[in-house]
């Protein structure tokens, strides 16, 4: 009999050795991942893998059950170890010598302690869903132009790990005995001889959850939830509209009673400000926004505007450089609008499989507005007359003929 165990034992272990998927790279994890990157791998994958999303897909229930598997054995320091150690088989093997918990969890109850409710989703079942929670993000024009992935922190209701959402230090939960469980109790007033009235009101023992704990969690006092900062990371994609609305499934408030809610970013843009590096010291910095066009304007001096002969080098968000210029004898016009285009923002394309391709940009709209001096040293203002005088009577261009107006107009607008 003995022997035929151990045979046995022998056959089954090399198949499960083989089949098995290593549980680090499942879960997409280093080796010296820590016990956050263990539970954050899970809350991710577990939501894509899970059943509810992909009806009728074999593998990907297969994948969660997985997924389940391997976050309990390296959740658990001692199973990591072994597996560490000796893999699959050691867990084997260990669990064959009753080491540890036999067997492993339900992977939907595993579910149920991360996102509450049942273990589903609610899409289907009608289950009850937590409250949507809501955040506003604001982030720097420079990171709707290059994208960023950023690590943001928001505090939230959590189910209180430490008592797996029961309440109990003990892992005891006894029905309640005022109301059976129910949660409500149900009294009987007489109005008069032989008319009753039904009063149905929630149970003061229990507090409405039909349950009662005789030894609340040290953590949660009862509660069975917890309020924890949850770490998020918001991908920023290159050319963004402000205001975009960025969904984390289930991600908001948790409670045992109700599956989570999701949590919306709603992504705005930071006011303009010269950060403290020098990539964010850039002209960009103040360029304004409209759709996938910018905006900037330069300043000009009369001289330049009139006689031309100037460059600028004016920074864009990520550091390079759009040259603007003219040559000598190029007049730019006050508010004037020169549109060059490809130095816009990129074109943001909800379809990601777009973004391979060559990236699309809009144009830079830069609107020129031109001073004039409001003082001149005296020397300087007698020679500026002088030369009028002198150029006006010669060429005696008269803007007012141009106009096609009365010629009876009493003032002369010349050059
Ligand atoms: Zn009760
Ligand atoms: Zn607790």
């Amino acid at each position: 009999m003995l022997f035929w165990s151990s045979l046995l034992v022998l056959f089954i272990l090399p198949s499960i050795a083989l089949c098995a998927e290593d549980f680090y790279k499942l879960l997409g994890l280093d080796r010296d991942a820590s016990d956050r990157e263990i539970k954050k791998a899970y809350r991710t994958l577990s939501k894509k893998f899970h059943p509810d999303k992909n009806p009728n897909n074999e593998d990907s229930h297969t994948k969660f059950v997985s997924i389940a598997e391997a976050y309990e054995v390296l959740i658990e320091p001692q199973t990591r170890k072994i597996y560490d150690q000796y893999g699959h088989e050691g867990l084997a093997q260990h669990q064959q010598g009753g080491g540890g918990h036999q067997g492993h969890h339900d992977p939907f109850d595993l579910f149920s302690r991360f996102f509450g409710g049942s273990g589903h989703f609610g899409h289907h079942g009608g289950e009850r869903r937590g409250p949507t929670m809501e955040a506003q993000i604001d982030v720097p024009l420079r990171d709707f132009y290059m994208g960023k992935e950023m690590q943001f922190t928001i505090e939230k209701q959590a189910i209180c790990s430490s008592c797996e959402g029961t309440g109990s230090d003990d892992g005891v939960v006894d029905e309640c005995s005022v109301c059976s469980g129910r949660g409500h109790r149900v009294q009987r007033h007489m109005l008069a001889p032989g008319i009753f009235q039904q009063v149905q009101s929630v149970c003061d023992a229990c507090g409405g959850k039909g349950k009662t704990v005789h030894n609340p969690c040290t953590v949660c006092h009862g509660a069975r939830v917890v309020r924890e900062p949850e770490t998020h990371t918001l991908d920023i994609e290159k050319g963004m509209p402000r205001g975009v609305r960025v969904t984390f499934e289930n991600e908001g408030d948790e409670s045992p009673d109700w599956v989570a809610g999701d949590l919306i970013v709603n992504v705005q843009e930071l006011d303009p400000s010269l950060g403290e590096e020098d990539h964010e010291k850039t002209d960009g910095t103040f360029f304004r926004r409209r759709g996938n066009d910018l905006f900037w304007t330069e300043v000009l001096s009369l001289r330049e505007a009139w006689m031309g002969s100037w460059q600028r080098n004016i920074t864009h968000l990520d550091g390079h450089i759009v040259q603007l210029s003219r040559p000598r004898g190029k007049v730019v016009q006050p508010n004037a609008v020169e549109v060059i285009s490809g130095e816009g923002m990129p074109i943001w394309n909800n379809d990601r499989s777009n973004d391979s391709g060559d990236e699309e940009y809009g144009a830079l709209n830069v609107e020129y507005v031109v001073i004039l001096p409001d003082t001149m040293a005296s020397g300087m203002e007698k020679d500026f007359w002088n030369m009028w005088e002198k150029w006006r009577k010669k060429l005696a261009v008269n803007l007012w003929d141009d106009s096609g107006r009365s010629k009876a107009a009493p003032i002369h607008n010349e050059l």
